[in-house]
C-alpha cells in the first residue's frame, strides 16, 4: 500500500512482538518510522535494515519508556531526522504477573510508567510537531474490559487507564485535527504472550475463536487507523481481540 507516503511515523516499542510488526507495516504502506527498544540492540539494528534494503526509511532509537527524558529525546531525534511526526504509536508495554501475596510493588510503579506514564509523555512531546490530520495511537488490552485468571490485575488497571487517557487526550488534540485511539488487542503470539504450553490452551478457552492472533492482525488495523480513511475515529476503544472478550 501506500496510505502513509510522506508520513513520519515513530513507535515507542518496536523492536519485537507487535510493535515490529506495526514498524514493518507502516514502512510497508510509505512512512518513515523511527522506534524505540530497550533491550534488543540486534533485533531493531536488523528491523531498520531490513526495511532500508527494501527501499524504506527507518531509525530504531535506545529509550526506556519509563524515562520521560529518554522518550521526549527520541521524539525530538526522530522529528530532526525526518523532518516532522504524523503518526504516534504507543506500544511499549510490560506484563507482570504474580500471586497477590507475591507482588512487587516496583513492578506496580513501572507497570504504571511504561504502559500508561510513556503514552503521556510521548504524546505531549510528539503533539508539539503534529499538524492537521496527526494521529496518536495507543496498544491497550481486552484485558482493559476482562482479566479472567488471577495475579493479573495491575495489567489490567494499566489498559483501563489507557481508555480513560485516550478519551482525554482525544478531547487536548481534536481542535487540532489530530485523533487518538486505542487499539486492543486479544492473545496475540509473542514473546510475551507465546502461543504454546498450558497457559495458551486455558486463554483459548476464553475466545469465540479459539487461537492466538498475529502480530499482523493488529499491525492492519494500526495502519488503518493511522491511514487518511480513519479521519473521524477518536476518543474510541476499538477491540481485536478474536472475541475474547465477547
Ligand atoms: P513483547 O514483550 O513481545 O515486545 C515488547 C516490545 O516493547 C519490545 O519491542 C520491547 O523492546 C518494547 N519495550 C518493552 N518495554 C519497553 C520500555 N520500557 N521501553 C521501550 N521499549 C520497551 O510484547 P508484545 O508485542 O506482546 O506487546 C506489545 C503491546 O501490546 C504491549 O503494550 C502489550 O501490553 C500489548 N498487548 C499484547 C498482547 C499479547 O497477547 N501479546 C495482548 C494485548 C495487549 P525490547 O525488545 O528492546 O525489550
Amino acid at each position: 500500500g501506500n496510505s502513509l507516503n510522506g508520513k513520519v511515523a515513530f513507535v515507542q516499542g518496536g523492536s519485537r512482538g507487535i510493535g515490529a510488526a506495526i514498524v514493518r507495516r507502516l514502512a510497508a504502506e510509505g512512512a518513515a518510522v523511527a522506534f524505540t527498544y530497550v533491550s534488543s540492540p540486534e533485533k531493531a539494528q536488523q528491523l531498520a535494515s531490513d526495511i532500508e534494503v527494501s527501499g524504506g526509511r527507518a531509525l530504531g532509537i535506545q529509550a526506556d519508556s519509563a524515562d520521560p527524558v529518554a522518550v521526549r529525546a527520541a521524539i525530538n531525534r526522530a522529528a530532526e531526522k525526518f523532518g516532522r511526526i504524523d503518526v504516534l504509536v504507543n506500544n511499549a508495554g510490560v506484563l507482570a504477573i504474580a500471586p497477590l501475596d507475591e507482588f512487587k510493588l516496583e513492578d506496580f510503579d513501572r507497570t504504571l510508567a511504561v504502559n500508561v506514564r510513556s503514552v503521556f509523555v510521548a504524546t505531549q512531546e510528539a503533539a508539539k510537531h503534529m499538524q492537521d490530520g496527526g494521529r496518536v495511537i495507543n496498544i491497550g488490552s481486552t484485558n482493559a474490559d476482562r482479566m479472567p485468571f488471577a495475579g493479573g490485575g495491575v495489567y489490567a488497571m494499566s489498559k483501563s487507564a489507557i481508555v480513560g487517557l485516550t478519551k482525554g487526550l482525544a478531547r487536548d488534540l481534536g481542535p487540532r485535527g489530530i485523533t487518538v485511539n486505542n487499539v486492543q488487542p486479544g492473545p496475540v503470539d509473542t514473546d510475551m504472550n507465546p502461543d504454546a504450553g498450558d497457559f495458551a490452551a486455558t486463554i483459548k478457552g476464553f475466545m469465540a475463536l479459539p487461537r492466538y492472533g498475529k502480530t499482523e492482525e493488529i499491525a492492519s488495523f494500526v495502519a488503518y487507523l493511522a491511514g487518511p480513511e480513519a479521519g473521524y475515529i477518536t476518543g474510541a476503544s476499538l477491540t481485536v481481540d478474536g472475541g475474547f472478550g465477547a
